[in-house]
């Protein structure tokens, strides 16, 4: 489905109502649906939906949190709807807040409210797809008119991929090539509005203010984890971006992956991606301040590694994803290569409670629990780590907790660097490994992000911090930490663990060259039956497991 805008309704009178629904796009600035509401309409009712799918607390998730999200991205969704809630007000309306599945809940809204158009941003992920085409279905038949414009991404995703045929670019420089500069680049954005028309007649509707994390049913109790630092919203958003943009040096100088993945006190990157998730910034708005910074400098970084190739990151994968059938799985993605992925439960779980026993790779996952954010090279690390790198784990696992984890959580963009991580597309050099105890001491000798997050580890020297296991006893005793006690020895010895990934991953190249990337299920089955065989090497390495773990 293309975006929309069919004018069922054109004439509209004057004294008519309009819908604006909102999912993302939690703003006010560069918000064209809400702006299109807006215009001659007597009434608008600007609607956010709790959806239970969503947000219903799961007491059985792995963390705490619903089914989908944990708990820091569920707060920081409703710390957003409060800002839009007091942004709204401001504009002489409000925000109305309902419960229940979101194609019942609009639909009897537009019948009970008499609704004459409907508005919302234009969204690609699969689970909006499919339920926008609800809508946009009862809405056709019932004469309503539909508004659903691109305003999450720079560049509508469909036209890339008609530019090249119909398929998309499977390179970031094919991407850029195609994209060019978007179309509304030159032209200035709305970024205020003075009014929205006041909120009509809510009929038989119990209307709920933002309700609180309690109020959704979360039990919040003083031994719970320290949450997320970073506040959600809009006016947050725009705080941040202003601070980020007035040190005008470094957005022109920005590049990455240059920037230190383990720098927690002041990020090396902008930490915009949940306010960007979420919509409560405008990615145009973003675009279009950074442009204006390197118009007033002499000279400033270019894509890939600048703050605008950053952006076009995000636009690249949105336009894969949204091109690719199955883009979010290995079976039937034609885009990635089949490898026969281990399946270890217990494995899984250290790396996701931060237990493997690499204090570089636990601490960033305490990081992942606790802010929901880390450094994109510290996402690559740990990335590496659960897949191609020692444990041999399959990325969709990783991807779900990341997924569920991340406040910055992004179907499109998750799921494509996932992808790219585990050298199951886009990047092929699996050969290049991510070492779980030397790559993070270049930045940080000392250790002390791996002090901040593993505070059990906080008082060992900074010769073993990275290795603790190797500290003698007495210094162990020394640090209140004794190793396969207080923290765990190393779940895999990485030297031989890396070197069986490099092993099954040639193989696995090997056969999907083999047979042309026409790899079926059996195919993958018989190839890990014969790699666990013939695995002499895996053997021996289990057995080093088993002595270590023991
Ligand atoms: P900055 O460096 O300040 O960049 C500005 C913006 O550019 C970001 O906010 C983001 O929107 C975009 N961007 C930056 N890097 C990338 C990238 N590699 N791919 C796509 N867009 C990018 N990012 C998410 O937003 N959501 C996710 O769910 C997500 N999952 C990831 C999973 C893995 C395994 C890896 C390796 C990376 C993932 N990223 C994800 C990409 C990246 O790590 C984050 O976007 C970035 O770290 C966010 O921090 P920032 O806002 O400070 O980024």
């Amino acid at each position: 489905m293309t975006p929309s805008h069919s004018l069922l309704n054109s004439n509209m009178p004057s004294g008519s109502a309009s819908l604006i629904w909102f999912r993302k796009g939690l703003r006010i600035h560069d918000n064209p649906a809400l702006e299109y509401a807006s215009r001659a309409s007597a009434f608008v009712y600007p609607l956010f939906v709790i959806d239970p799918h969503y947000m219903e607390p799961d007491p059985k998730a792995f963390s705490p949190g619903s089914t989908r999200a944990g708990i820091s991205r569920i707060r920081f969704l409703l710390e957003s709807l409060a800002d839009l809630d007091l942004s709204l007000k401001k504009l002489g309306s409000r925000l109305l807040v309902l419960k229940g599945e979101p194609s019942e809940v609009l639909i009897r809204c537009l019948k009970e409210w008499d609704v004459k158009k409907i508005c919302f941003e234009y969204d690609t992920d699969p689970y909006y797809q499919a339920l926008d085409n609800k809508i946009k279905n009862y809405a056709s038949l019932a004469g309503i008119e539909v508004f659903s414009p691109v305003s999450h991404t720079l560049f509508n995703p469909a036209d890339i991929i008609e530019k090249n045929g119909g398929r998309p670019p499977l390179s970031y420089q094919s991407f850029l090539k195609l994209a060019g500069e978007p179309s509304w680049a030159s032209s200035p954005l709305l970024v205020e509005l003075s009014s929205v028309p006041p909120v009509g007649d809510v009929a038989s509707f119990e209307i709920s203010q933002v309700p609180t994390l309690k109020e959704l049913g979360y039990v919040q109790n003083d031994q719970q984890e320290e949450l997320t630092p970073f506040r959600g919203g809009e006016s947050e958003a725009l705080r941040r971006l202003r601070e980020s943009l007035s040190d005008k040096e470094w957005v022109a100088n920005f590049e990455k992956p240059k920037g230190d993945p383990s720098a927690y006190i002041k990020p090396a990157t902008t930490v915009l991606s949940p306010y960007l998730k979420f919509g409560c910034l405008s990615s145009r708005y973003f675009y279009q301040c950074l442009k204006d910074v390197y118009k007033n400098v002499k000279r400033h970084t270019s894509p890939p590694v600048s703050l605008v190739g950053q952006l076009l990151w995000r636009e690249f994968f949105y336009t894969v994803a949204f091109g690719t059938p199955n883009f979010d799985k290995m079976n039937g993605n034609k885009i990635c290569k089949q490898i026969p992925w281990n399946d270890d439960d217990e494995l899984l779980a250290a790396w996701r409670e931060a237990r493997t026993g690499y204090p570089w790779i636990d601490a960033i996952m305490v990081q992942l629990r606790e802010w929901g954010w880390m450094h994109h090279l510290a996402r690559h690390c740990v990335a590496c780590f659960l897949t191609r790198g020692d444990l041999f784990l399959h990325w969709e696992k990783g991807r779900d907790v990341f997924e569920r984890l991340l406040i910055d959580s992004d179907w499109a963009i998750n799921n494509g660097n996932w992808l790219w991580l585990s050298c199951s597309s886009f990047f092929y050099q699996y050969n290049r490994i991510y070492s779980p105890t030397s790559f993070g001491k270049k930045y940080d000798p000392h250790g002390d992000y791996i002090r901040h997050f593993l505070p059990i580890l906080k008082d060992m020297p900074k010769e073993y911090i990275y290795e603790p296991w190797t500290a003698p006893l007495s210094v162990q005793n020394k640090a209140k930490c004794i190793i396969g006690r207080d923290y765990p020895k190393p779940v895999v010895s990485h030297d031989s663990a890396s070197k069986e990934c490099r092993r099954k991953m040639g193989e696995a190249y090997a056969l999907n060259k083999k047979l042309n990337g026409v790899v079926s299920e059996d195919d993958v089955k018989s190839l890990r039956r014969r790699l666990d065989e013939d695995g002499g090497q895996e053997a021996r390495g289990r057995r080093q497991r088993q002595k270590l773990i023991s």
